[in-house]
């Protein structure tokens, strides 16, 4: 029998969620809030989207919330889900439901729908995952969530190696859930996570994706990496080299491994946890091709040449392959191209700095820019300790580049603060090619500095 508890849960849970399940209790069916929501919520966390699952099969919920006057979307109708939009907010309404086996560890070969709310909850992942909530039922937790969550520990439901192999991307979930909620994983379901870590690989790319997207995205993954290295190098088998790999060098205390896990934690100290994603990527594939591009000179010492270009190139296929939105992945790989440049402490280089990102990442110069900065100086951190130092040395670049945002930075001749009619009046040109080649003279002018980029200067430089 499951246990029920009272918990005072009604307050917070938001009145679009409460027609949602009040619609189809009406209707004469059985409703819960289930799952993250109610994981959270117990935690005092209530930002979470709102999950429902019911004893309705999806025909019977999509016509009873329509009938309420709700919005309903057939998002997933082949496991039960539809998507119900109640007040402007979404509502994933899902039918009570159990899977089959993954034989190939992607899918699930079929899904049967049930009609108790506990055989549900025993096809979830983790026992904090896997209670379900009602405001007048309270809370059905056959499985001990509740415990588990004021213990701080990540539990498989069942046994955690038939769990694994029904799907292994739980492997990588309990990763995500453990680092994100600061919890342990119980001994079995980590031991279970060691003898499943090579199924990983057979997961589809994309799910692996998802997953170590929201690690990294929330800024655990230097954690996970450091707490997790079996799950995250079967996850990333990019990184399974990294591992151990001495860099036989005097500027580096820790193997490549190490050094990255520490460079995505020095991130987040550096943005106070602020991080923008294409930085918290960048960080953890900044050294992937390390290892790749190893060599070693007649005195001993390991190199890595063109390891910034290379691991741009491999980051770039291994984001495409887990279907990592490009508009993260295209400027991280560029903060990546760039992470070791050499960059004198001029304007100038900083200019030149701000037109080649524009070439890649239009629009997105300045936030870049910082971020690049951001990522050396965490760089230099997790390096040997006086290598330190060069941090300091980047809160000049730092500076520089707010004095050059102060004056209105120039990429291209777009930002120039004169236009090609300006250029015709000045010069006496008619339209045509000569105009375009005299504004990007224009240009190079600005961006050495010789002339600031003020309107009467640069008319006074053309009438000149
Ligand atoms: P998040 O806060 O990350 O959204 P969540 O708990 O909502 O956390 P989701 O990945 O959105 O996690 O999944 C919703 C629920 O579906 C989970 O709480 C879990 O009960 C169940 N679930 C999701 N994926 C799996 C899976 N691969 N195996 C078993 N159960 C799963
Ligand atoms: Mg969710």
């Amino acid at each position: 029998m499951s246990q029920m508890h009272h918990i005072p849960l009604p307050d917070v849970l938001p009145a679009y969620a409460y027609r949602v399940l009040s619609a189809l209790e009406a209707a004469g069916f059985e409703a819960w809030v289930v799952g993250g929501w109610v994981r959270d919520a117990l935690r005092g966390v209530t930002g979470h989207d709102v999950d429902v699952t019911t004893s309705a099969p999806w025909q019977q919920t999509a016509s009873v919330l329509r009938d309420a006057g709700m919005t309903v979307h057939e998002t997933g109708i082949a496991h039960g889900t539809v998507t119900a939009v109640c007040d402007g907010m979404p509502v994933e309404v899902t039918t009570y439901r159990v899977e089959g086996a993954y034989s190939d560890h992607r899918h699930p070969d079929e899904v049967r729908f049930v009609d108790d709310v506990r055989e549900d909850l025993a096809r979830r992942d983790f026992t904090v995952n896997a209670m379900a909530w009602h405001p007048e039922r309270g809370l059905c937790d056959p499985f001990g969530g509740r415990e588990d969550l004021s213990a701080r520990i990540i539990r498989a439901v069942g046994d955690p190696l038939c769990r694994f192999d029904e799907d292994a991307l739980r492997v990588l979930r309990a990763v995500r859930f453990s680092v994100l909620l600061g919890f342990d994983v119980e001994p079995a379901t980590q031991g279970a996570i060691a003898s499943r870590v090579d199924v990983l690989s057979q997961v589809a790319s994309e799910r692996i994706g998802q997953e170590l997207d929201a690690i990294v995205r929330a800024g655990k993954a230097g954690r996970a990496l450091l707490e997790q290295p079996d799950a995250m190098c079967a996850a990333l088998p990019e990184l399974a080299d990294a591992r151990g790999f001495d860099q036989k060098s005097v500027y580096h205390v820790y193997d490549v491994y190490e050094h990255i896990a520490h460079v995505c934690n020095a991130v987040e100290a550096f943005t106070a946890g602020q991080s923008p994603a294409e930085l918290r990527w960048a960080a953890l594939l900044h050294d992937v091709a390390k290892p790749a591009t190893y060599s070693e000179d007649v005195a001993g010492h390991g190199h890595f040449f063109n390891h910034p270009r290379e691991g741009a190139r491999i980051a770039r296929r291994m984001m495409r392959r887990m279907a990592i939105p490009s508009d993260v992945a295209v400027p991280a790989c560029e903060l990546i191209r760039l992470h070791d440049e050499r960059m004198p402490l001029t304007k100038r280089a900083l200019r030149r700095l701000l037109v080649r990102i524009s070439h890649t990442c239009p629009g997105r110069e300045v936030p870049l820019a910082f971020s690049l900065f951001d990522l050396r100086r965490a760089d230099a951190v997790s390096k040997r300790t006086s290598s330190a130092s060069f941090a300091v040395e980047l809160d000049k670049y730092t500076a520089l580049l707010r004095e050059e945002i102060a004056l209105g930075p120039v990429f291209g001749v777009r930002d120039l603060a004169v236009s090609g009619a300006d250029v015709m009046n000045v010069c006496g040109l008619a339209p045509g090619p000569a105009v375009g080649m005299q504004l990007d003279v224009l240009l190079q002018v600005v961006m050495s500095g010789e002339v600031p980029n003020e309107r009467e200067d640069l008319l006074a430089w053309l009438a000149g």
